[in-house]
C-alpha cells in the first residue's frame, strides 16, 4: 500500500490541483499524499490570475480556462515550480463542450512560452488511471472519500454560516475540520477499512467543531438553490462568492456539490455501455461494483452527520434528476450540467426552497441551454423564482441585482405551496415545516 511512487510518472513531480471548493482542493490532495505522491492546493487565484490568463486567451474561451490557467503561469513565471517538477491535474473529456480543449490548448501556451515540460494529469477508467501509477485502486477508493467527506463539511458551512453570530466564526469552523480531516486521509499505507473508520472519526471532530460556532436559528432565512457549470459555481473567485452575497442579503444557500457530477458520471458510463450492448460485460460489472462501494463509503460518512440534514437531503439517486428534466431536456441526448441544473431546480421545488440561482461562465453554453427552458420550469412549479447569472471574471457589481432576486425569493416564500423542513439548532434534527 501507498507510500512509494518511484517509478511512477508523477516520482518527482508535485500535482496541482485546480480550486473547484477550499475543502474539495484541500482533501484530495491529502488524497494525492496518502499513497506517497507530493500534490498541493494551487494558491488562491486573484488579479494576477486574470490578466495572465487573459494574456494568453483570445477572450473567447470559457472563464475556468482563463483561471486556470493564469493560476498556473503565475506558479511558473514566478519560479515557485518548474516546470519539469511540476504536474497539473486536468480531467479530461470528450465531447462538444470546449471542456476538452482545456488541456491542450495549456499545453500550447506552456509550450510557447518554454514550460513544455510541464505534465498534465488527465486520469481516465480508459487507460486503467495508469497516468496515477501503480496505486491506482486505492487512490480512487480514498480519493472518494476524502470528496464526499469535503463536500459534507462545505454542506455544514452553508447550513451553519448563514445564522452564525459571531462573524467568521462558521469559516474559522471550516478551516480547522478539514485540516483535520486533510491529516486522517494523507496516512499512508493503510488497509481500506482503518482508513474508512479514521475519517469517519475525523468528521466526527469536525462536526463537533462547528457545534462550537455560536449561531441563533430563531429566524429561518428564505432557502436558495444554487446549480450551474460546476467550477464557475463552486470557485468563489470565478463566481465572487455569491453564495456570501446571497447570505449578505438574508439568503441561506444549497449548493449542488462536487459529488453530484461524480454520481452523474457513473450514471452516464453505465447508460452508454448499455447503448453499445455491453449492458452483460466485465466493464459493466466494474461500473456496477464500483457504484456500490462508493455508495457503501457514503452512507457511512453520511451516518456522522444523523440528522444535520433533515430538509436538505440529496437524491437517493443522480437518475431521478435526471428523470426530473425530462419534460424541458431528454437525458439521452443533452448532456452535462444543463441537464442537472434543470432537474436539481425541480427537485429542489419539491424540497420547499425558495429560489434558484444558476451560476455560468459568460457564454457557457450549459447556461444559455437551461436559460431557454426555466420559463417553464418555473411556471411548472408555482412561479419559483429561478435567476442565471453570468460571470466573466469582470467583477461587476451584483447588489442591486441580487436584492431585487431576494425580494421576488421572500415574496414567494410567503405564497408557497410547498413547505420546507426549517433548519433547527445545529446538531438537533431539524424542526417542522412552514
Ligand atoms: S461547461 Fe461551459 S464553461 Fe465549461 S467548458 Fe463547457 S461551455 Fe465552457
Amino acid at each position: 500500500m501507498g507510500g512509494d511512487v518511484s517509478g511512477s510518472p508523477l516520482s518527482g513531480r508535485t500535482v496541482f490541483f485546480p480550486p473547484m471548493t477550499e475543502a474539495g482542493v484541500r482533501t484530495i490532495s491529502a488524497a494525492f499524499r496518502s499513497v506517497g505522491i507530493d500534490a498541493r492546493p494551487m494558491p488562491p487565484s486573484d488579479e494576477e490570475t486574470l490578466l495572465l490568463g487573459g494574456r494568453f486567451s483570445s477572450g473567447e474561451e470559457c472563464l475556468p480556462q482563463k483561471v486556470t490557467l493564469g493560476d498556473t503561469l503565475k506558479l511558473l513565471v514566478h519560479g515557485d515550480v518548474a516546470p519539469e517538477k511540476m504536474a497539473l491535474f486536468m480531467p479530461a473529456s470528450n465531447g462538444p463542450c470546449r471542456f476538452g480543449q482545456y488541456g491542450p490548448y495549456m499545453k500550447m501556451v506552456f509550450e510557447e512560452m518554454g514550460y513544455g515540460d510541464v505534465m498534465f494529469v488527465s486520469p481516465t477508467c480508459a487507460d486503467g488511471y495508469s497516468g496515477v501509477g501503480e496505486h491506482a485502486d486505492e487512490l480512487l477508493r480514498t480519493a472518494w472519500r476524502a470528496m464526499v467527506g469535503g463536500d459534507l463539511l462545505q454542506k455544514i458551512l452553508l447550513r451553519v454560516r448563514p445564522y452564525e453570530t459571531e462573524k467568521g466564526a462558521a469559516d474559522a469552523a471550516l478551516n480547522d475540520a478539514v485540516g483535520i480531516l486533510c491529516r486522517a486521509v494523507e496516512v499512508p499505507g493503510e488497509k481500506q477499512g482503518e482508513k474508512l473508520a479514521r475519517i469517519v472519526a475525523a468528521l466526527r471532530q469536525g462536526r463537533k467543531r462547528f457545534q462550537s460556532v455560536p449561531t441563533d436559528f430563531s429566524s429561518p432565512r428564505p432557502l436558495v438553490g444554487v446549480v450551474g457549470e460546476i467550477f464557475c459555481r463552486l470557485n468563489t473567485f470565478s463566481n465572487e462568492d455569491v453564495v456570501r452575497k446571497v447570505e449578505e442579503a438574508g439568503g441561506e444557500c444549497w449548493i449542488s456539490d462536487v459529488t453530484e457530477w461524480v454520481w452523474y458520471t457513473n450514471a452516464d458510463h453505465h447508460r452508454e455501455l448499455k447503448r453499445y450492448g455491453k449492458t452483460l460485460s466485465m466493464e459493466m460489472l466494474g461500473a456496477k461494483l464500483k457504484w456500490h462501494f462508493q455508495r457503501k463509503d457514503e452512507h457511512a460518512l453520511l451516518e456522522v452527520f444523523e440528522g444535520d440534514f433533515r430538509g436538505y437531503e440529496e437524491p437517493h439517486d443522480i437518475r431521478e434528476v435526471m428523470e426530473l428534466a425530462r419534460p424541458y431536456l431528454v437525458p439521452e441526448g443533452t448532456l452535462g450540467e444543463m441537464l442537472l441544473s434543470v432537474g436539481k431546480s425541480v427537485y429542489l421545488h419539491r424540497k420547499g426552497v425558495d429560489g434558484i440561482l444558476d451560476i455560468n461562465p459568460f457564454t457557457c453554453m450549459n447556461g444559455i441551454v437551461s436559460e431557454a427552458v426555466y420559463p417553464r420550469v418555473s411556471r411548472d412549479c408555482d412561479d419559483l423564482p429561478v435567476r442565471v447569472l453570468y460571470f466573466d471574471g469582470t467583477h461587476a457589481d451584483r447588489r442591486y441585482e441580487l436584492e431585487i432576486f431576494m425580494e421576488l425569493v421572500r415574496e414567494y416564500s410567503c405564497r408557497k405551496r410547498i413547505r420546507r423542513i426549517l433548519p433547527g439548532d445545529f446538531g438537533a434534527a431539524g424542526s417542522a415545516g412552514a
